[in-house]
């Protein structure tokens, strides 16, 4: 975690949070840059000297200088959306190291991303060949494409950040690939350069992906024995970080058992989102005031699931990091948000003292945080700065209520 405490008071790096939270005001996400770096070299590392391309899911943070700052490190991005790909190349990437992933990609944002010059498009349906071949043969360009497969193995993750069963929407049946692979070896106007998978998030064990690099193995030979070579496997991303009790491999141990499996002739794709930034991470809020029910009591900051959904959505559990680290202890309490909604809480029956005034923080907020955040009950978004060692950036402004209606209108008449 990026965050500790020095003399009871939070740091990030050579930052003290109460300071940040004076000077930008709550809520504020706060990120540091040194806790990316080394994630990124904690994959970067054991891949040295092996064909590999490191491309950050984009959905998990896209804040431009987060997108900058890994792009200097040198890695491409896994976009999920026309909107990303723009914000990948407003931030400086390389469309030659982008993997474009996502079940319902449009005809302009597969025109967007072919004129780009992309490296790879993930398809992730049969339709989805036919209309990306039509694209491309209007443009007169030929696309090059991986097959997304569903191996079918469980994730062993929360239902709704499990992707690669059956019953879930994305990729190909894995029994059903080899004739998507003929497909699209047979279509003009795409070029077969691999095979991907992304089974789900937040895994902590490394069991699930080994069964399925092994199953995309076997579907290797099957369609080498076709004349269909690949260039590189994609393995996804999902490897899951420590939130609270969480003990998932660390990124050498997961690639230690991954690399074995995968001959070094084929270019080892991967798809990190939330092992690159989720501990980089800090939601910062102030606490309005408390209330005892007299059966709970409930901490009601000025920060909420509007900020931070994966408490609502995910029943995820997060750390809660008092400020001051003396209130870590205290009376079980409810941290709640202002938000009108029964669901709006960030952590549930957590020792905490804090009253009105303090700031609490909550961790593992560099990954899908902000960028799920939203306007609901029309509240500005949170601002989010970077800290770098003793210097603090204002990477986003905290938005305004004006620009809350900003494409809004009163009716003529
Ligand atoms: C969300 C997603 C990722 C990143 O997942 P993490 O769990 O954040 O590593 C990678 N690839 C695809 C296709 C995704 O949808």
């Amino acid at each position: 975690m990026s965050a500790h405490y020095q003399n009871q008071q939070l740091w990030v790096e050579d930052q003290g949070v109460a300071a940040l939270a004076e000077r930008f005001g709550t809520p504020l996400y706060i990120y540091s840059k040194a806790a990316i770096e080394q994630a990124y070299q904690a994959f970067a590392t054991p891949l040295q000297g092996r064909k590999h391309l490191i491309c950050f899911a984009v959905k998990a943070n896209s804040n431009l200088a987060v997108l900058n700052l890994l792009a200097r490190l040198g890695a491409g991005f896994d976009i999920v959306s026309g909107g990303e790909l723009a914000r990948v190349l407003a931030a400086g990437g390389d469309p030659a190291k982008v993997v474009f992933s996502g079940v319902g990609k449009t005809r302009s944002e597969m025109a967007q991303a072919l004129k780009a010059g992309i490296h790879c498009f993930n398809v992730e349906s049969v339709a989805e060949l036919d209309r990306l071949n039509g694209v491309a043969a209007e443009l007169g360009l030929v696309a090059p494409v991986s097959i997304r497969v569903n191996p079918d193995v469980d994730a062993k993750t929360h239902p709704y950040i499990a992707t690669g069963l059956k019953e879930n929407k994305f990729g190909i049946d894995i029994l059903m690939a080899p004739d998507a692979f003929r497909k699209a070896a047979s279509l003009p106007h795409l070029k077969v350069l691999g095979v991907d998978c992304h089974i789900g998030s937040q895994l902590t064990q490394t069991q699930p992906f080994v069964d399925a690099i092994k199953r995309l193995m076997e579907l290797r030979e099957t369609l080498a024995q076709d004349g269909i070579e690949l260039a590189h496997m994609d393995i996804g991303g999902g490897l899951g970080v420590t939130y609270t009790n969480e003990q998932p491999p660390k990124p050498a141990e997961y690639l230690a058992e991954m690399l074995p499996l995968i001959p070094p002739s084929l270019t080892l794709v991967m798809e990190p989102g939330r092992a690159l930034v989720a501990n980089a991470g800090l939601l910062v809020g102030r606490v309005e005031m408390t209330k005892d029910n007299g059966f709970k009591r409930f901490v009601i900051l000025d920060t909420g699931m509007n900020d931070l959904m994966r408490p609502t959505l995910y029943q995820a559990v997060m750390p809660v990091l008092a400020v001051n680290q003396s209130q870590n202890q205290g009376p079980m309490s409810d941290l709640v948000g202002p938000v009108c909604e029964t669901g709006d809480w960030l952590a549930k029956d957590v020792p905490l003292s804090a009253e009105e005034g303090d700031l609490v923080a909550i961790g593992g907020a560099g990954a899908y945080g902000f960028v799920m955040s939203s306007n609901y009950n029309s509240r500005p978004r949170a601002a989010e700065v970077m800290v770098d060692g003793d210097k603090v950036h204002l990477v986003r402004q905290r938005e305004t209520v004006e620009s809350l209606w900003a494409g809004e209108q009163l009716l003529a008449e």
